[in-house]
């Protein structure tokens, strides 16, 4: 019998939380599956959502891998080409890819096709990670509009603060007013872009976290927001610990025990992506019920509170996160996002679909 922990993948929560975004926007749908559908498994999470209108992500074998599956759709490089070399399998796989430096114009002029490249300005609205800066675009704008290998481009930035309470204001400002200059498709939305902001759905929108269900914004849940969790996380109970006041619980003896208690040993820990750093208190559901973890997370388990659930025993079924527990509010305890929790899980744990 294999360990119990296993994440279980709805494809039904994709494809209907895919709906939620279609009811949120005219504009054409990029699903962003980058990081292995944000762990959820890329072509798995690219055939529940096949009615997107094109796909984002980062690596172009993963690209490849979407086109010789049989998808259509544009599917666009997120940070665009990492060498020349890359640039005849963009050409070959018609791969969309973001152009966010000057060294990349540089590249694509010692590209001999004639044509063929459908590229993504990306402008740096603020969040000075990636893109031209506002004073930069027009002189970029002028080396690839008329440049020999370029088919044809769209204006895109990325907000920095979309999902809080500074807004897209100032970067939609610079944005719009640089677009105005271009009759270009414009693409600017992530998921609380799409949510909060209808005006800044311009073309294309770029939903991701929205997709596999947890919500952008720290204070909204994600059943407020109408999105069905796609990962549940789940194990069993392999021990149980009956203790007395004085006692401690686990590596550091982080956990001080008050009175009689007893305690459920998960099999789930570090190893498998749960948050090391997650303290005392972070909710965890037993049999469908809520209680809280105790004591450090450590490699292969972690520890929870039974003193509730006299019912709960060894084989008792344990929610890590998911059904019934929604992802954010356990990034939430852990002092992460739920983008990270997803991110983390690691080979070893099995999926189930
Ligand atoms: C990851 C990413 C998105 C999706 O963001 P969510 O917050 O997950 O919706 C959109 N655009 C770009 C450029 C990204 O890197």
């Amino acid at each position: 019998m294999p360990r119990p922990i296993q994440a279980k993948i709805d494809l039904s929560a994709l494809e209907s939380n895919l709906v939620v975004a279609r009811r949120a926007t005219t504009s054409r749908i990029m699903s962003v599956i980058k990081a292995d559908g944000y762990g959820h498994g890329l072509l798995r999470v690219a055939e529940a959502l096949s009615t997107s209108d094109g796909f984002a992500l980062l690596d172009i074998g993963d690209a490849v891998r979407l086109r010789e599956a049989g998808f259509r759709q544009t599917i666009l490089l997120l940070e665009g080409f990492f060498g020349v070399e890359d640039l005849a399998v963009i050409a070959e796989y018609n791969l969309s890819c973001v152009i966010h430096s000057a060294w990349q114009i540089a590249l694509l002029d010692a590209f001999p096709d004639r044509g063929t490249l459908d590229i993504w300005l990306k402008v740096n609205s603020g969040m000075n990670r990636l893109g031209f800066a506002p004073r930069t675009v027009a002189q970029a704008m002028e080396q690839l509009r008329h440049h020999h290998a370029v088919r044809d481009i769209t204006l895109m930035t990325h907000f920095a603060n979309a999902d809080d309470a500074r807004g897209v204001d100032d970067a939609l400002g610079l944005f719009n007013d640089l677009a105005a200059s271009y009759h270009l498709k414009r693409s600017l939305a992530n998921s609380a872009a799409l949510l909060r902001y209808p005006k800044t759905h311009g073309d294309w929108v770029r939903p991701g976290i929205m997709l596999y269900g947890a919500s952008p914004f720290p204070e909204i849940g994600s059943q407020q927001l109408g999105l069905r969790p796609v990962m549940t996380l789940s194990s069993r109970i392999i021990a149980t610990q009956q203790l007395r006041a004085g006692d401690e619980i686990g590596y550091g003896s982080m956990y001080h025990v008050g009175r009689t208690m007893r305690i459920g040993i998960v099999a789930c820990g570090y190893a498998d992506g749960y948050p090391r750093l997650a303290p005392n208190g972070t909710p965890i559901l037993v049999d469908g019920q809520r209680t809280v973890t105790l004591g450090r997370v450590s490699m292969d388990m972690l520890q929870v509170d039974l003193s509730a659930l006299p019912q709960a025993d060894v084989g008792s079924t344990v929610v890590i996160w998911g059904d019934g527990l929604p992802i954010e509010e356990v990034a939430q305890a852990a002092g992460t996002i739920s983008y990270e929790l997803m991110c983390a899980l690691t080979a070893r744990v099995g999926i189930v679909t």
